[in-house]
């Protein structure tokens, strides 16, 4: 059995193909739009939709994308789950792409507890990715 030809077709991951990998990951405007986002603040889903513009289906499949990658996580907040950026490498590229991240604001008409909270008015018990 030759090792070296099966090692060869498994195409191990180097540093290259891990590189490469993160550069795939970020070669997408409405990724980066999502992780430039997710910078400033952690974010549930109808946020993402309203500050993209996308509907639900498209925003979900390109942050389950990120989550697989292991950019982002999920924290689940009572019937609200909460995207975050959890990656220093990716936040550093986003940084040096794109400049410091903004501060979070709050987007008119957008249905989510935090755009729906102002100074610090109790958040909503209930989902609004639903
Ligand atoms: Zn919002």
């Amino acid at each position: 059995m030759n090792t070296v030809t099966s090692d060869m077709a498994k195409k191990p991951h180097t540093i290259y193909t891990q590189t490469a990998e993160v550069f795939r990951w970020l070669s997408h405007p409405a990724r980066l739009q999502i992780l430039d986002e997710l910078r400033r603040r952690e974010a549930c889903v109808c946020h993402l939709q309203t500050v993209l513009q996308r509907p639900q289906a498209y925003v979900s499949q390109q942050l389950r994308v990120l989550r697989d990658a292991g950019i982002l996580d999920t924290n689940k907040d009572g019937l609200n789950v909460y995207y975050r950026l959890v990656d220093p490498q990716i936040m550093r590229l986003l940084e040096e792409m794109l400049g410091p991240p903004k501060p979070p604001r709050r987007v008119p008409d957008c249905p989510c507890p935090y755009c729906q909270t102002e100074g610090g008015k109790e958040i909503p018990e209930k989902s609004c990715c639903g």
